[in-house]
């Protein structure tokens, strides 16, 4: 007998009891199955893969996916889907909104009856039971596990319990991967600029020579640090001087191309590493970012008239100027030093 139709019993009957430990048995064994992939992985992709194949089998239904709220999007987004063309549920997923007003722990709708239009692309591939399962945390909807069926199923009272059982971890393995890449993200950020910070600056930097040991390509660093910054400081105070960090951070940052790495290397100075690129065309990209800063009026509301500041920089190529990690940053730091010391607001290539 497939324990998902045998009978709800209630009472002492010994038949009942044994065939109420079954199905617990059933329910126990899926969810820790699904508990151990979700614990194991990291990847969201991996474990929404093997949540979705657990699903579909264990209430043998043959459609099945999930989206997932991104909040930069300001919508959901199909995360992974079986059983249907992934064409077929974009519509769906922009319908969702609808599905998830009410605070409803799951929606069975049956399509060959219901008239919503979000549903005419399944109704369309033959679909005739819809079950939505929001993955709620709190107030928060963090996605939707959807579910869908061309032959008709009977949805019991206990599959609707068992899903919104593995609803609601998965709604844990949700946040908990969201904390995890927010964690990652955190890891590698610059908290006053939103840039990368030093480490991963370097961990970058290592990676980045063993590809030119290996392929022969070189790089190029920018070393950047703003003249005089005391003095912003000593004048309009230590707030001010964060504004006008970000903003130059900002200026920086805009004019990296996507391969480019800009991290914020020590108090007011910024590293660029760009790859493939020899001196030559580092220079011009230095000076290009060096006239920017030159030209722009910062503003901070801590300053009423804004604030212009200069930049000094180095410039120096791997591995023409330095052997590994240690000499190139010696070498971009000298040629820093020299700018500095002809003037300021200037850039300067390494010169042996
Ligand atoms: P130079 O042209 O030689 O670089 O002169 P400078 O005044 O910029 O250099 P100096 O090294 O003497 O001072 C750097 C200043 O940067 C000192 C420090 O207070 C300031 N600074 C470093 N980090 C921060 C920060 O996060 N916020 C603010 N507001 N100031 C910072
Ligand atoms: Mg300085
Ligand atoms: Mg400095």
């Amino acid at each position: 007998m497939n324990p998902a139709e045998i009978p709800f019993k209630k009472g002492n009957d010994p038949r009942g009891i044994e065939l109420e430990l079954l199905r617990r048995n059933r329910e126990l064994t899926a969810l820790n199955a699904i508990s151990e992939d979700f614990i194991k992985s990291k990847d969201l992709d991996k474990v929404l893969d093997a949540v979705l194949d657990h699903i579909l089998t264990m209430l043998d239904v043959e459609i099945g996916w999930i989206s997932v709220f991104d909040e930069e999007i300001g919508g959901f987004v199909l995360k992974k889907s079986k059983g249907i063309f992934v064409d077929i549920l974009k519509e769906q997923v922009e319908g969702l909104w609808s599905v998830l007003t009410s605070n409803d722990p799951f929606f069975l709708i049956d399509l060959s009856t219901n008239p919503d239009p979000h549903f005419n692309s399944l109704r369309g591939e033959g679909v005739i039971l819809y079950i939505g399962v929001p993955l709620r945390l709190e107030e928060t909807i963090l996605g939707v596990m959807n579910l869908a069926c061309r032959k008709h199923r009977k949805i019991g009272y206990e599959d609707l319990r068992l899903l919104s059982l593995i609803g609601n971890h998965l709604t844990m393995v949700l946040e908990k991967i969201r904390l995890y890449e927010e964690a990652n993200r955190l890891a590698v950020t610059d908290g006053l600029t939103g840039i990368y910070n030093s480490r991963h600056f370097y961990r970058v930097l290592e990676v980045e020579i063993a590809r030119t040991d290996r392929y022969g390509v070189p790089f190029s660093l920018i070393i950047f640090d703003i003249d005089n910054f005391k003095k912003c400081n000593d004048t309009y105070g230590h707030q001010a001087g964060d504004d006008i960090l970000q903003g130059v951070a900002y200026i920086i940052s805009s004019f990296a191309r996507k391969v480019d790495i800009v991290a914020r290397y020590g108090g007011e100075e910024f590293v660029i590493l760009l790859p493939n690129t020899e001196k030559g065309e580092a220079m011009i990209f230095a000076e290009r970012i060096r006239k920017a800063v030159e030209e722009k009026l910062l503003s901070s509301p801590f300053i009423k008239n804004g604030y212009n500041v200069t930049v000094s920089g180095g410039v120096a190529t791997y591995p023409a100027d330095g052997k590994d990690s240690t000499s190139i940053m010696y070498a971009v730091d000298q040629s820093l030093y020299i700018a500095k010391g002809k003037g300021k607001n200037r850039v300067w290539a390494y010169e042996r």
